[in-house]
């Protein structure tokens, strides 16, 4: 049972994210008795095409002409027509807000069953047993596929990165999708520039409410710039415009897995952790000493973020000067 792999890049590189989901559906194939293709749509240069080989993929199929941006549908019909070409019967997705938009389309026009979410590497290969999270995380749900065709999304930070030494053939792919057909197209792209993508950074400083106003920012920003990191938002936060709606994590924003994130006046709702859970650490600064938040933490201090920040920036900054 082969496995297909969509892999994401951003900037001609691939995301950490899919190096995960290379490894990951590499001990699938393995189960299952097959070899891992992986997908790249988008212009990613021969080079790191093939770096995928490292990770376990036997066979890169590249479809460079990127599509009409960001249009789910003709994503979709290329997906499908790689798992066609391939053979595949398992595919493989990020449980991001991209395979979250696409893994439900796939698996109607696949006919396959679909578990979101998945932590694990599938109990049996027939049928396909696996362990997915359920309620943004608080439980975890055992469950069966039976068709033919399954397809799996994987939490992120949920599977060891390994590297095989492994090599790829690299190919490119041209499906026949009619690109022209796709309902929206892309007008105009603005990149931000010299930021590091949120869903890739190891070192994550984010805010909520509990910053009080857009005016208190530059600490957060101060404290992620010298940590090297990125910065995110509660949902409110964005709501109400303090922040940018790419900065936003949890059930409905971003799902981050980085090494640290550190919570600035959050409370720490089901819906904001459903983001950041698989945070490797978390630090939480919080007035209040009963806040949701301290449950999900590793490091805690109760107090006023607005005093704290500084603090722990000039600390750090005397650290480093020593
Ligand atoms: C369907 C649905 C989906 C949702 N999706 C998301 C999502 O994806 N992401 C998300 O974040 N939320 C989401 N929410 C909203 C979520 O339920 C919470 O309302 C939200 O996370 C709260 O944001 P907050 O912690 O910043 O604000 P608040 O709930 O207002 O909490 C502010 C916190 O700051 C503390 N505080 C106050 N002053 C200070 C200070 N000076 N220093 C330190 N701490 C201080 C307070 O004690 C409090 O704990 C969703 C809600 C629904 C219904």
């Amino acid at each position: 049972m082969s496995v297909l792999v969509y892999t994401e890049n951003w900037d001609g590189k691939f995301k950490k994210l899919s190096y995960e989901l290379v490894s990951y559906a590499k001990t699938v194939a393995a189960l299952a008795g097959g070899d891992v293709t992986a997908l790249s749509i988008g212009s990613v240069d021969q080079d790191e095409l093939s770096t995928l080989g490292n990770y376990g993929a036997s066979l890169v199929l590249s479809a460079d002409a990127a599509p009409s941006g960001l249009d789910n549908q003709v994503y979709t019909s290329i997906i499908a027509a790689a798992m066609e070409k391939c053979g595949a019967r398992i595919l493989v997705l990020a449980h991001n807000n991209t395979g979250k938009a696409l893994a439900p389309r796939l698996s109607v026009k696949l006919k396959a069953g679909l578990a979101a979410a998945v932590i694990a590497v599938p109990e049996s290969a027939g049928p396909l047993v696996v362990n997915k999270k359920v309620y943004s995380g608080k439980a975890f749900a055992k469950v069966e596929i039976l068709t033919d065709k399954a397809i799996l999304t994987l939490s992120q930070n949920s599977f060891e990165i390994c590297e095989t030494g492994g090599t790829a053939t690299v190919e490119a792919f041209d499906p026949d999708v009619d690109v022209a057909a796709a309902a929206t197209s892309i007008q105009d792209v603005q990149k931000q520039e010299g930021k590091l993508l949120l869903s890739d950074a190891d070192v994550v400083i984010s805010g909520g409410r509990g910053m009080k106003s857009p005016d208190n920012w530059a600490p957060i920003e101060e404290l992620a710039t010298l940590l090297e990191g990125a910065t995110a938002c509660s949902r409110p936060v964005s709501d109400e415009g303090w922040r940018p709606h790419s900065e936003h994590t949890g059930q409905t924003g971003k799902i981050i897995a980085p090494n640290l994130y550190m919570a600035f006046g959050i409370s720490g709702a089901i819906q904001h952790l459903a983001g950041v859970s698989s945070s490797k650490c978390i630090v939480a600064v919080n007035t209040d000493k009963d806040a949701p938040i301290f449950e999900a933490a590793d490091y805690g201090i109760v107090g006023d973020a607005l005093k704290v920040l500084p603090e722990l920036i000039s600390e750090i900054r005397a650290a480093r000067a020593q």
